[in-house]
């Protein structure tokens, strides 16, 4: 009896350590996008105890957080790994494994990346705001036939592609049509799809729950 309650002990202790071990420490590798070169600037990797994670690295909607220490990486052969936050994980696996099962051309996905995209900018010109890829919770897909483009209230030829490929639906099948089986699996679990947002963007390639 004695044994068996130590041996308990110890794999109790294994359990309480190995829980705080695992979110012990928060790291990350992020930029800021210069809005004056058009480029990527302030490369740094960052590195602090978990339990000092400030404001802007938490999503206050998810819960998920900029460490990579919160993404877990997702596997769908023959799109290339790629990850996204531990919250949403499951679900977005699930949504593109059955979307890719039922024949829809998805060949590139990007989720986790982080960087000061978006928001103000500061005296030099960079972003302030970390974007929604900062802290897993968005899906890029095909971003080579789903462009983002500028200048764009409404989508026509005035739009000016910024970044990725041009969105031609019906023409190339890799470009996400607008009221085809990807965009209603995704809004049927709440998210939201970057061809529709307000405003003078529209960013094909991109999926979230709150929008950009
Ligand atoms: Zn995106």
């Amino acid at each position: 009896m004695k044994r068996l309650l130590r041996a308990l002990g110890i794999v109790l202790c294994l359990v309480i350590a190995s829980h705080a071990f695992g979110q012990s420490t928060c790291s990350y590798n992020t930029y800021q996008w210069n809005t004056k070169e058009k480029r990527a600037v302030n490369y740094q990797k960052v590195v602090h105890p978990y339990s000092q994670l400030s404001d802007e690295e938490r999503d206050p909607i998810t819960g998920c957080t900029v460490c990579i220490e919160d993404q877990v990486k997702i596997s769908i052969p023959p799109v290339k790994p790629f990850y996204v936050c531990k919250v949403i994980a499951p679900e977005i696996q699930n949504i593109l494994e059955g979307l890719i099962r039922s024949g829809e051309s998805i060949v590139d996905v990007t989720g986790y990346r982080v960087g000061k995209t978006r928001g103000g900018v500061d005296k030099q010109g960079n972003r302030t705001k970390f974007s929604n890829h900062a802290y897993g919770v968005a899906i890029d897909i095909n971003p080579e036939q789903n462009g983002l483009y500028d200048k764009c209230i409404e989508f026509g030829v005035g739009c000016r592609l910024i970044r990725g490929g041009r969105w031609e639906p019906g023409k190339r099948c890799e470009s996400i049509e607008p009221d085809g089986f990807i965009v209603r699996a995704f809004k049927e679990l709440g998210y939201l799809w970057g061809g529709e947002i307000q405003g003078r963007q529209k960013d094909f390639m991109h999926f979230s729950l709150t929008g950009y």
